[in-house]
């Protein structure tokens, strides 16, 4: 076994450390997280760097990293802004299913727009009537005159509003054998048009990411706008799914990490009785609980990166990695706001932002409870929903 991290992934972190330092200071992360947005120029920016190309092939102008290296990014990107590390998995699951689903015409018009931050995409999965029962949705498109006609809401559709277009799951064809999963297709539907209204709302976490709600009223996608084959919709997204879970690991990963440096460096600065207040177990402590998490979910997180890396099957540790980082991430902000007493409350403190971001985590991409729902299956328990 190596558990030594390629000098690849150091000069990672430390390229995305100086980027936040020179361009992306906590000043403006504060005014873009209250602002409720996350100016596109930034992309571009990103796009220089080549972090939106990671997972797009060298012919289309990407770098072919692997899930372990968009893992490392993506940690350090959550470190400091986590709503951008959000919508920064988007963008790359996003290139993903263009890059394994699409036709080659589709991916010669998207894939090099995508990784310079020409072309901005949403995904649109998740509908009012619940997530976790996703295969119940009622978007629908139908096909004549030689284009797509959409009709149907989406809900929780991050990027929404400053997507080019959005990859909408929805129902082309009729429910086969009673299975629900099948006639459902993925159309890429330009946003701006009349039959498309996105409403941004107004979350509590990730508020930078442009999460929105969107109604589709007769919207009009080209006929070539199906990507991966049609009705089989619901099975291009699960050749995903391993990936997702991974990389939203990292985002927590990320959150957790950042939460322990802040209140380490306040414990070390403020003082109380005469010393500073990390000289006392009560706080000693539970710093140590959280660094000791941290290293088990980053440990779990690489481990699963590794294995999808290397082309073994990791649906189990992915699942893990998403449940035990995501519920870390909450346990340990938590602990951290503790040490910085009232200070953790004040918009000033990151620390404010980190513990509101970390609620996402239980139930997206997918709930903490269908993960066990899933684990039990994987032991050989029966399947519980
Ligand atoms: C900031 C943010 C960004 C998002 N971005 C996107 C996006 O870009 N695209 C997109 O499509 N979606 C997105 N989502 C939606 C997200 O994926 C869903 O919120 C998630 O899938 C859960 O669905 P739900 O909120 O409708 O909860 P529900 O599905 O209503 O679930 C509610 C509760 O019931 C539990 N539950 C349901 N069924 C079972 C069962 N069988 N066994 C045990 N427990 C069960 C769940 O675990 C959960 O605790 C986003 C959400 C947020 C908040």
């Amino acid at each position: 076994m190596d558990f030594d991290a390629p000098e690849e992934h150091a000069l990672l972190r430390d390229s995305v450390r100086q980027f936040f330092a020179r361009e992306l200071p906590e000043t403006q992360i504060r005014e873009y997280d209250q602002a409720r947005k996350i100016p596109r120029e930034i992309w571009k920016r990103f796009a220089e760097q080549g972090w939106l190309g990671l997972s797009i092939g060298t012919e289309h102008g990407g770098s072919n990293a692997d899930v372990l290296t968009g893992a490392v990014l993506c940690e350090e990107l959550s470190r400091q802004f986590p709503s951008l590390a959000m919508d920064w998995v988007l963008l790359s699951m996003t290139a993903r299913t263009f890059r394994e689903h699409g036709t080659e015409a589709q991916k010669a018009e998207y894939l090099p727009r995508l990784a310079q931050g020409e072309f901005i995409m949403a995904f649109g999965m998740t509908e009012p009537s619940g997530g976790t029962d996703i295969l119940g949705l009622t978007t629908r498109a139908s096909h004549d005159d030689d284009c797509w006609t959409v009709n149907g809401q989406k809900l929780f559709t991050t990027f929404a509003g400053d997507a080019d277009a959005i990859l909408v799951l929805c129902r082309t064809d009729p429910i086969e054998n009673e299975k629900r999963a099948r006639g459902l297709s993925l159309v890429l539907t330009p946003r701006q048009q009349s039959g498309v209204e996105v409403r941004r709302l107004q979350l509590m976490g990730m508020r930078a990411g442009g999460t929105s709600e969107v109604f589709f009223d007769d919207a009009i996608a080209p006929g070539d706008a199906l990507v991966g084959e049609r009705g089989r919709g619901w099975y291009t997204l699960l050749s995903s799914l391993d990936e997702e879970r991974i990389l939203s690991a990292a985002i927590y990963v990320g959150i957790t990490a950042a939460a322990l440096d802040i209140a380490l460096q306040y414990a070390k600065d403020r003082a109380a009785f005469g010393r500073p207040i990390g000289a006392y177990q009560a706080v000693q402590h539970p710093l140590a609980d959280v660094a000791t998490e941290l290293t088990q979910i980053r440990l779990i997180t690489e481990k699963a990166a590794w294995l999808l890396s290397n082309g073994r099957p990791c649906a189990e540790e992915a699942a893990m990695a998403k449940l035990a980082a995501s519920e870390t991430a909450i346990r340990c902000t938590d602990r951290c706001m503790r040490v910085l007493g009232g200070y953790g409350l004040v918009e000033e403190s990151p620390l404010e932002r980190l513990f509101r971001d970390a609620r996402l985590g239980p139930f997206s991409p997918i709930s903490n409870e269908m993960v066990k729902n899933f684990l039990g299956e994987r032991m050989g328990l029966p399947r519980s929903y």
